[in-house]
């Protein structure tokens, strides 16, 4: 039988305010256990919650970048769970009315825009950690209360590169927006799947399991892959699949089952009573919206259309705000910007990519690679040369003029300068000579190369050239 996978994702991004969602406690990451807290966030009685401002804020930005509702009132309410970094014994959370409805994410598939809808994103406090030692188990309550949006799309995708895709567009708006830092590595963007699987052609939903613990695209990817051909089996195999929540296992490259998954009533959600319902009025979204910054989409389109890239060039430079910004400030003032991206593309990426760098370690200025760039044209160094030089730029951030000056390395473009060099190689090299005059034509490429050899590559290729067949052919 054919099958087809459904995917739906749930993630939840941390939002990089200076405070938590509804006390006034600090959101530092990395801090000494226990020191951001007080007693709201540590669940005292009699406290009340205040609501944070900027959590509301980055939602508004999020929605109007994702084409969301925006509901102008929405509430807050208690899912009530009980686990040992949770003090309340609830999550303050938003159910029947979240602040958004809606929405779609342009996820980049196969070198075109697909929509992918959204179908709600709420706020939410994050719970405490809880760290298991071998001498017992610590709880660290500095992330309770620290905010979070959580955006659930719809059952929609059918692919796990879909899935990656739809991931990858995400972290690069709430990057672009500055309402998270989208680091996966660090939790501060987090992502749970919905998968089931049905025969092709069916409307029906499958029974879906839920993957948690997947920290980086490639093993959300993996485990995605290896859940699908897991629930074929079972299918194939007559069984059913259980309705649970599963673990990746990096390690072992599989999904193990952890517990049978909650059904919404079990949560037992009802409103806050601490907290009135959230008025949204249209004077606010106007002053958020006038906050927002070009998102990646755009940016991508004007890549393609004011700097003439190729696509899947523009893709990777603006797939990294600060990627794009470099690029930016090299092409400003610079005649070729497909020129400027294809030395980022492979030198630059090259060399960060190698040492897991970003473009934020860079010593090399935009104007020293405008300046570097400038030096080819103008014919000072080869661009063979050039790369030399830039390979000593990215290690010690010095000028190209001063390297170039330093190492020795203007090129010769003196036509009787290189004029004596051939001659002297012609002179030496009389069965070459021949072999060319006999009509073997590619015996130049020798010739070029003792001339190089010579110059140490610092010959005009050009002018090489012309003076060797002018003299060859005497
Ligand atoms: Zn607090």
């Amino acid at each position: 039988m054919e099958y087809e996978a459904v995917i739906g994702l749930e993630v939840h991004i941390q939002l990089l305010t200076k405070t938590k969602i509804f006390c006034s406690c600090s959101t530092d990451f990395g801090a000494a256990p226990n020191t951001h807290v007080c007693p709201v966030c540590l669940g005292m009685p009699g406290v009340l919650p205040v609501l944070n401002r900027q959590v509301v804020e980055y939602a508004i930005k999020l929605a109007l970048a994702l084409n969301g509702n925006i509901n102008k009132f929405s509430r807050f309410a208690r899912k009530n769970y009980f686990y040992p970094d949770l003090p309340k014994g609830y999550q303050i959370s938003q159910y029947e009315l979240p602040i958004i409805t809606g929405g779609y994410v342009d996820a980049y598939i196969d070198g075109a825009f697909k929509k992918i809808g959204i179908e709600r994103i709420h706020m939410e406090e994050d719970a405490g950690k809880t760290i298991h030692k071998p001498d017992g188990s610590y709880v660290d309550l500095n992330r309770a209360g620290v905010p979070l949006l959580e955006i659930v799309s719809l059952p929609v995708m059918h692919s796990p590169v879909e899935a990656v895709a739809y991931l990858k567009s995400l972290k690069n708006t709430v990057r672009y927006l500055g309402i998270c830092d989208g680091n996966m590595e660090e939790g501060s963007l987090r992502c749970d799947a919905n998968i089931s699987i049905r025969p092709v052609g069916e409307e029906k939903l499958g029974t879906k399991t839920e993957i948690k613990n997947m920290n980086s695209f490639k093993h959300i990817e993996k485990a995605l892959e290896y859940e699908i051909e897991r629930q074929i089996t079972v299918l194939d195999d007559g069984e059913k699949v259980v309705q649970q929540t599963r673990l990746w296992d990096e390690k072992k490259g599989i999904t193990k089952a952890m517990r049978s998954k909650e059904e919404e009533n079990e949560y037992r959600y009802f409103p806050d009573p601490d907290l009135v319902p959230l008025l949204i009025d249209d004077e606010w979204i106007k002053r958020v919206k006038a906050t927002l910054p070009e998102l990646p989409k755009e940016k991508f389109e004007r890549f393609v259309k004011d700097y003439k890239l190729k696509e899947e060039d523009a893709k990777i430079l603006t797939d990294d705000k600060d990627l794009a910004d470099y690029f930016e400030a090299v092409s400003n003032g610079y005649k070729n910007p497909q020129v400027v991206a294809n030395w980022i593309l492979s030198e630059l990426l090259g060399f960060l990519n190698k040492e897991n760098k970003t473009i934020k370690d860079l010593l090399i200025t935009p104007n020293d690679l405008q300046n570097l760039l400038k030096l080819i044209d103008n014919n000072t160094i080869s661009g063979k040369i050039a790369k030399s030089v830039f390979a000593k730029m990215y290690k010690t951030g010095k000028k190209p003029e001063t390297i170039i000056k330093e190492d020795g390395l203007v090129q010769i473009t003196d036509e009787s300068e290189i004029g004596k060099i051939i001659d002297s190689i012609i002179a030496n090299n009389e069965k070459a000579v021949q072999q060319y005059k006999s009509g073997k034509k590619n015996t130049l490429g020798f010739f070029v190369g003792q001339t190089m050899k010579i110059t140490k590559g610092k010959a005009n290729p050009q002018i090489v050239n012309k003076i060797l067949i002018r003299k060859l052919e005497e």
